[in-house]
């Protein structure tokens, strides 16, 4: 991803919830240095302790910001937590559990990676493939994993795309055996887990709230402080590197809010844009019709696979598919010709300047 980009995403990310006065702020992009602010805020009639830090860690920047009396143990823990995940699930990292069975086409799973693996297999089939760990290799191909960006020719798609699919996995008794030419790549959920695992963090330490922000997810442990509801802006697919325009803001509290964009990284070729969510079945980037989706769930998990999922599967199959659920998530959606799209729970909490229509 380029520099510039990642600056933006940072400032953004910061902003995306706003967690003092109510308004959405900017930050400046010189603040992203990886800092412990401790601060207090009012919270009615008493003071709240709060703690935040700025971390870059899975390829991406993330704020973590705790409220509570144990405000900054909590912080310590989350970045300690992220940090052990980052290690443990990068694949740009050789020595990580997930590079290493790539490398030896199976192995034993450690607890994280078998509950994100089972949940990935999970949203695999319930999604007819569209969300799938397997694309491993075609993030390879095109790239994507060593930001020597090209697309690919088509005899050598053709080949990699016969190693796609989750259907031969085999997972048993915590052992994941790849098929041939298999890899996996858990950067589709990584986060959502990631933010699960901080919000039990949040309750270990008794936190009164917390927000955490990974490049494009937000997840919100109870209320602001004071009670009222956390605002989050949703990235405008359209903003360049210099603006940080908003596709709307939902009012929400205790959940997980969590975008997939073409924006998070691309790289351009002939005039062509090419972005980083593959659809498994033509090993292309997705190109259904959708241009940002914004998945709103308690579980960060199935909401991290269920963006990257209800990108690939486009408008209709995703409408369908929240009508066979939804009381699991909601959607706040947006379509190449920029119509917007959100699920009827939502309808009043979120505001936005494009029309709206509503999923009943
Ligand atoms: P980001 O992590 O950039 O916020 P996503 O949650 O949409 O965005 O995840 C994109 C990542 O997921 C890619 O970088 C790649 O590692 C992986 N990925 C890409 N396409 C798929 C897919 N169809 N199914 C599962 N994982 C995918
Ligand atoms: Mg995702």
């Amino acid at each position: 991803m380029k520099k510039t980009v990642l600056i933006l995403l940072a400032a953004l990310l910061l902003t995306a919830c706003s967690n003092g006065n109510g308004g959405i702020q900017s930050v400046p992009a010189d603040s992203q240095q990886n800092t412990d602010v401790v601060q207090t805020a009012a919270a009615g009639p008493q003071e709240v302790k709060s703690a935040k830090k700025d971390i870059f860690a899975m390829d991406t920047y993330m704020t973590v910001t705790c409220y509570g009396d144990r405000a900054q143990e909590a912080v310590d823990a989350a970045e300690k937590e992220i940090l052990r995940l980052d290690e443990l699930l990068s694949v740009g990292n050789p020595d990580s559990e997930i590079s290493k069975l790539n490398e030896a086409g199976e192995g034993e799973l450690s607890n994280d990676s078998k509950i994100m693996v089972e949940e990935a297999l999970a949203v695999n089939e319930r999604t007819g493939g569209a969300f799938d760990i397997t694309v491993y290799p075609l993030m390879q191909l095109w790239g994507f994993t060593t930001q020597d960006y090209k697309v690919p020719k088509q005899e050598e798609l053709k080949k990699v795309l016969e190693t796609v699919g989750s259907g031969q996995l085999a997972l048993k008794d915590g052992r994941l055996a790849l098929g041939k030419g298999q890899g996996i790549d858990l950067g589709g959920i990584a986060k959502g887990y990631t933010s699960d695992r901080l919000m039990e963090i949040f309750e270990e330490y008794g936190l009164v709230s917390g927000i955490i922000s990974l490049g494009g997810n937000v997840q919100l442990y109870g209320t602001k402080p004071d009670g009222s509801l956390w605002k989050c802006g949703i990235r405008d697919p359209h903003a360049s590197d210099s603006d940080s325009s908003l596709l709307g803001v939902l009012q929400t509290a205790d959940c997980a809010v969590i975008t997939s964009g073409a924006y998070e990284r691309y790289f351009e070729e002939d005039g062509k844009t090419y972005h980083h969510i593959i659809d498994p079945a033509t090993g292309y980037p997705a190109d259904n019709g959708l241009i940002s989706v914004t998945i709103v769930s308690r579980q960060g998990i199935l909401a991290d696979a269920l963006s990257t999922a209800c990108y690939v599967m486009g408008l209709e199959k995703t409408i369908d598919f929240w009508k066979s659920s939804p009381e699991e998530f909601d959607l706040i959606l947006m379509t190449a010709d920029d119509e917007v799209y959100v699920t009827a729970p939502l309808k009043d909490a979120f505001s936005t300047d494009y029309p709206v229509h509503v999923i009943e």
